[in-house]
């Protein structure tokens, strides 16, 4: 308790530092819906004393709190970083985060390169969604990673879009474009139904025409701009033909930290910092949009009031 109100405290300082210096210069100063955090257990074992926790909950909540981060969507390796963000009710809540759970599918490295064929990876799946979380039901699956675009015909993976469709779960996926129209492919709808968020919009530099073009194919494909190759130019505004796409797409875009490492994690707050400042470049509705209201909207957060 006693470090949650001092986390509070030193918060609500550079809470209003940083609100100064976005002001000055033009940046967008309303809420972040934070759609793809990991809480793996590189940061964190959870029960373990330091240092194999060396950002514990306190720590990770403070960092979203001062960066003004007011959602997540939350996976990790393995669950149990999830599971203690999801239970930790009264510390999220006093930080002002709502947690958004997903179900990763990976209980160790080994697993990033093989669950789209291991059968058990299922049982996993279905074992987590029967137990849920404290705070509320896992909402998604993933995030997954297919470094061959091929895989996505991986029978797991057929399996786990299907469930998904049905289950009207949402799914994170770091992908390519090919695997895309693949994993769309094993759902009834071919994807009409599907919440995809494509994290990274294209790692490897998917062209954005081609971006564009599966944006329009798949009405409920979102894309999630972390590490995304060429969205920023000069004085980290937005590239002009990004910039075009998200003005096409307003209600289509997301931000996200990917706290993959615990260096994303040290540098949490500069990064919710650049992405404040591309979003002061656009106009106030669509940097509100892209910052917030399409990660609310995609899993029915309600907008804080302060
Ligand atoms: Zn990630």
């Amino acid at each position: 308790m006693r470090v949650v109100g001092l986390t509070r405290f030193s918060g609500l300082a550079l809470v209003a530092g940083w609100a100064l210096s976005a002001v000055a210069q033009g940046a967008y100063t309303g809420p972040l819906f934070d759609a793809h955090l990991h809480f793996n257990d590189e940061a964190c074992v959870h029960d373990a004393p330091a240092p194999g926790c060396p950002h514990p909950l306190p720590d990770v909540l403070a960092r979203m709190q001062t960066s003004g981060v007011r959602a997540v969507l939350a996976n990790s390796r393995p669950n149990d970083g999830t599971r203690a963000l999801a239970t930790a009710r009264e510390q999220t809540r006093a930080a002002g985060v709502t947690v958004v759970p997903f179900v990763r599918l990976y209980r160790n490295r080994a697993d990033y390169n093989n669950w789209f064929r291991d059968g058990t990876i299922v049982y996993l799946v279905q074992a987590e969604l029967a137990q849920g979380t404290p705070a509320g039901p896992y909402r998604g699956l993933g995030e997954f990673h297919l470094y061959d675009s091929a895989n996505a015909n991986g029978p797991v993976a057929k399996q786990l879009m299907a469930l998904a469709e049905d289950k009207d779960l949402a799914i994170l996926a770091h992908v390519d474009d090919v695997a895309i129209d693949l994993l769309m492919a094993h759902t009834p709808t071919q994807g009409q139904k599907l919440r995809l968020i494509w994290a990274h919009t294209g790692i490897g530099g998917t062209p954005v025409a081609r971006v564009d073009e599966l944006m329009a194919r798949y009405p409920r494909l979102m894309g999630e701009l972390s590490y995304r190759p060429g969205l920023t130019c000069d004085g980290g505004q937005l590239c002009p033909e990004w910039r075009a796409l998200l003005l096409k797409y307003p209600d289509r875009f997301l931000i996200g930290s990917d706290t993959w490492i615990n260096q994303r994690w040290l540098s949490y707050g500069e990064l919710m910092q650049g992405y404040r400042v591309w979003l002061g470049g656009l106009p106030a509705d669509v940097a509100r949009q892209i910052g917030w209201d399409n990660g609310a909207r995609l899993f029915g957060v309600p907008t804080p009031k302060n």
